[in-house]
């Protein structure tokens, strides 16, 4: 058997069937994972990784004395399988296979994964022949030629894929390590630190402080107004910028009708074909369409799985000589690109345009397969259109613009004013992007006359420098060879993920801030980027074959250490840096009660607002649990209360802005506060202002403060606090109503429990019990369906006979006994007589009667007799003996409250006909069967 094993599934998939050809190809699940067959042949797809390097055991405590974080960095490494469901097939398969394929992505980290593959085959057997087959996209021409001539893995390529690996690992296992510790952190705020992230965090930080360095400058532009032939244009002062307003003021005091041409020049100007994308020119082409770099390496990469672009991760923007570019013209002109393709066709340049870089791994980023938007869906078709309008561009001629430049002369000030208009709009023609805008000028004459409409001086300021966005700042990684074209945009994202930065453009977080400038100071090997720079040579020598894997690591453990000496010795000093300055961005602002500050807290899943002078000021705010996002700080400030504004950020979701926690706070009380019956605004307001918000805070009031606090005498206060308890208890009840609803009518689009929950209160409904004693009606009128409020009323039914049945005495262990029999009410063990109820629930004579005692004490009824075990047993048999009883008319003679011969002769048998639903004659002939033989005895 052949056996092909590809980087992902949707890659074997793919290649299976190319593969296949014609030939049926059968999909088999195996141990949960795809398969796919044809003839002698399986493929089968890893999830990139299957293995995963770590520390040998006994590095996994923090806090070890023996292990300290600096002991990481010469820890052996070992691999462990992290897909055990994927590893033990490809063992499995390899024992039947007599060749095996490695058809893994073609880059450093598909040569990676290869080669891990590679050891899981050789480990089961040993000389197994493994070939490689590399392509650049997965279509059915690059597929065939990669399998009809197989290579050989690239040892070389693999190791160096492995040295930046472990290196990535000690370097940040160690520092995350030992900042973390020195600035006491732990669980979910760990403070992490990496090879490539701490040097482009600290690219972030750097131009977060120019920006607050920045002092902007005043100056003066100057410009005039006119117009030819009854359009109006404006000329701009030669002097574009002036620094001095005297001199501004003196030129436009100058300035003075007429505006004389004197001079007007026409230029052409070429505007250069665009050359093929390589990843950060396509990450900054998706940037300007709204994508974010994730999100478009994440497309693009199911594009390139999918066959329809060739593989996103390439350095290379030079078309190789192998690459057949009338082919994928000839793909193009089957989608709706037809009459582009036609044009491009028609005036396509000598040569495509060629970028500045060139490599041999991968071609340029271009389109491999035809698309149709329907197919794609609208993200992937816009990302695919991209791919193919640049293709197109590249192979169009350049633009060409004609522009004219015009001096004007008024009172001996120069003005000038510029125009351009596209002459020839080449490659623009199929790639619409970039927009440069026309400005056509009217043909002046040299010497015309024109007058001045108008002078204008405005002042302006210079700007700072703008803050990176995403892909502006892949394109400066690149440039300082910080990361790989694979792993840029992921290591902006852990830095977005580990609230280092945040917004877009990026801007640190005090968090981020205060780990870079402290390790600035103590070690600022670790964020310049010189040292990774370094790595990434190492990682080209190894590829080469000029140093070894492990001289490289070792080379890199020695920088470490060196950086450890710096650290180590400062370590107390660094964490109480980051601490001091990290405390701040929990602090909010004083606090209302005593002026000091006010702080947010977060206790695992529970976070609140107090005061940092409890317990002398014991003042709090009360925050939704970390579910609903983790509170943080933001830059606004209420203006009434001088508090910072606190932001819930929730993975996945749009924040939940909670504004000033104390105008919240009051907001979000001042409703319950108005059920208390004796609230009026005018107290509510001169309570807010003596810090008294919420009604728990009124009923915990000891009286006479609350007197004096809201200006009341000492028998409203103490109404007041009988209020503030029946509120809190209302509350308690409405919350677990709320609850129940919840859980009993699912959530769905356009109905807001919140609404619901509304309307219920407005009928009155506060509580369970209440629920269960409303009308259907009702209850649908909340915009409940008539299917789920019957379910609800029914649940509500349940559970209020439960607690009453409970709070009664009857066991739990009974009720579900009964429940099972159907009897769920109290009054059911009212209506139906005891015997029937052992007869159906299975629970002895004596346990039901104490029951029955008990509800019916509870509901002030007289309780019936007592049936013993022993009567009901005798009474059975004589019922039995009776001809024409038997097991069925049992039950219905239990049911009419008839147990025993007895109990017959002195049934009313009307009643018992009513209760048990036997005929009344039936009846009246087994009463005078047992009335015969009594008779005859007696
Ligand atoms: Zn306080
Ligand atoms: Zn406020």
């Amino acid at each position: 058997m052949h056996l092909i094993i590809t980087e992902k599934n949707i890659a074997a998939e793919r290649i299976a069937r190319i593969l296949a050809d014609k030939a049926y190809v059968e999909t088999r699940k195996d141990g949960g994972v795809n398969t796919y067959t044809f003839g002698d042949t399986t493929v089968v797809g890893l999830r990139g990784h299957v293995v995963e390097i770590d520390f040998e055991p006994g590095y996994t405590n923090w806090r070890s004395e023996q292990h300290r974080p600096r002991s990481l960095i010469d820890a052996r490494t070992i691999k462990t399988p992290t897909d055990k469901k994927i590893v033990n097939l490809i063992q499995k398969l390899t024992k039947r296979a007599d060749r095996v394929t490695i058809a893994t992505d073609f880059d450093t980290e598909g040569e990676l994964i290869g080669k891990e593959t590679y050891d899981l085959v050789r480990a089961v057997r040993p000389s197994m022949p493994i070939a490689r087959a590399r392509f650049s996209a997965i279509t059915p021409q690059e597929i065939r030629t990669a399998f009809g001539e197989p290579a050989e893995l690239d040892f070389a390529l693999a190791a160096a894929g492995e040295a930046r690996q472990v290196i990535d690992l000690i370097w940040g296992a160690s520092l995350t390590r030992f900042i973390s510790l020195a600035a006491r952190r732990g669980g979910k705020n760990i403070l992490s630190v990496g090879r490539v992230q701490s040097p482009t965090l600290a690219m972030i930080v750097d131009r977060e402080r120019e920006i607050e360095a920045f002092v902007p400058e005043p100056y003066w532009v100057l410009s005039v107004d006119s117009t030819r032939d009854g359009v109006g244009f404006s000329a701009r002062h030669t002097t574009s910028r002036f620094t001095e307003r005297e001199a501004a003021v003196a030129a436009r005091d100058r300035t003075s009708a007429p505006l004389i041409v004197t001079d007007s020049r026409e230029g052409q100007k070429i505007d250069r074909a665009p050359t093929p994308f390589d990843t950060t020119g396509f990450i900054v082409a998706a940037g300007r369409i709204g994508f974010s770099a994730a999100n478009a390496m994440r497309i693009a990469e199911d594009l390139y799985m999918h066959g329809f672009i060739s593989y996103p991760r390439t350095d290379n923007t030079i078309y190789p000589p192998s690459l057949d570019l009338d082919g994928i013209l000839k793909t193009l002109e089957k989608t709706e690109f037809r009459d582009d393709v036609g044009w491009v066709r028609a005036n396509r340049r000598a040569s495509p345009t060629r970028g500045k870089k060139s490599s041999t791994d991968h071609p340029p980023i271009h389109p491999a397969g035809m698309a149709t938007r329907a197919e794609l869906g609208e993200e992937r078709w816009r990302l695919y259109e991209l791919v193919v309008r640049r293709f197109l561009g590249t192979l169009s001629p350049d633009a060409r613009w004609t522009t004219r430049k015009v001096l004007f002369d008024a009172g001996g000030e120069p003005y000038t004013t510029t125009g351009s208009t596209l002459a020839e709009a080449g490659w623009r023609t199929v790639y619409p992007y970039s927009d440069a805008a026309e400005h056509e000028l009217p043909p002046f004459a040299v010497g015309e006359r024109l007058p001045v409409d108008d002078v204008r001086l405005e002042e302006k300021e210079t700007q700072p420098p703008p803050r990176y966005t995403q892909s502006r700042l892949i394109q400066v990684m690149e440039e300082l060879g910080l990361g790989t074209k694979s792993t840029r945009h992921e290591v902006i994202g852990k830095l977005v993920g580990r609230k280092y930065v945040e917004g877009n453009p990026l801007r640190p977080t005090l968090v981020g801030r205060a780990v870079i400038e402290s390790l600035e100071v103590h070690a600022d090997l670790i964020t310049k980027p010189d040292m990774t720079t370094a790595i990434d040579a190492h990682m080209q020598e190894i590829k080469e074959r000029q140093r070894s894997r492990d001289e490289v690591v070792d080379e890199s453990r020695a920088m470490l250490h060196r950086a450890f000496d710096e650290l180590e010795s400062h370590g107390d000093e660094i964490g109480r840096d980051i601490m001091g300055r990290t405390v701040e961005e929990m602090l909010l602002g004083p606090c209302p009660v005593c002026g000091s500050d006010l702080r947010l807290h977060h206790i695992r899943s529970s976070q609140f607002i107090g005061c940092v002078d409890y317990p002398e000021c014991r003042f709090n705010i009360g925050l939704p649990v970390t579910t609903w996002g983790f509170a943080v700080r933001t830059d606004d400030v209420c203006p009434e209360h001088h508090l910072a504004h606190v932001r819930l950020i929730a993975k996945g979701a749009r924040p939940w802005e909670i504004g000033c926690p104390l105008c919240h706070h009051i907001n979000s009380n001042r409703e319950t506060m108005g059920l208390m019956p004796s609230m009026t605004p005018e107290l509510l307001d001169r309570l807010n202002a003596r810090h008294v918000y919420a009604v728990n805070e009124v009923a915990a009031a000891d009286p006479s403060v609350l007197a004096e606090t809201a200006g009341v005498d000492a028998a409203t206060a103490e109404r007041l606090k009988v209020e503030a308890e029946e509120v809190l208890g209302l509350l308690r009840r409405r919350s677990e109503l709320r609850k129940f609803v919840r859980a009993h009518v699912p959530p769905r689009r356009g109905r807001s429990h919140a609404k619901i929950m509304k309307a219920l209160y407005a009928r009155g409904v506060d509580t369970i019990e209440h629920l269960a004693e409303a009308t259907p009606e009702a209850v649908q009128a909340t915009g409940i369906g008539e299917k789920e409020a019957a379910a609800l009323l029914d649940a509500a039914r349940g559970l209020c006979n439960d607690r009453r049945l409970r709070a009664m005495g009857v066991s739990p262990i009974s009720l579900k006994k009964y429940y099972a029999a159907g009897f769920s009410r109290p009054e059911d063990f009212i209506r139906h007589p005891a015997p029937y109820l052992t007869l159906k629930t299975g629970i002895s004579p004596d346990t039901v009667h104490r029951h029955v005692e008990l509800i019916c004490e509870a509901l002030g009824r007289p309780a019936p007799k007592r049936t013993t075990r022993v009567q009901l047993e005798r009474g059975r048999a004589e019922l039995l003996s009776i001809p024409g009883v038997g097991e069925s008319t049992i039950e219905k003679l239990y049911s009419g409250g008839v147990f025993d011969a007895r109990s017959l002769a002195q049934a009313d048998p009307h009643s018992v006909a009513e209760n048990s639903g036997l005929p009344v004659r039936k009846i009246q002939d087994f009463q005078a069967r047992v009335a015969a033989p009594r008779e005859a005895t007696g």
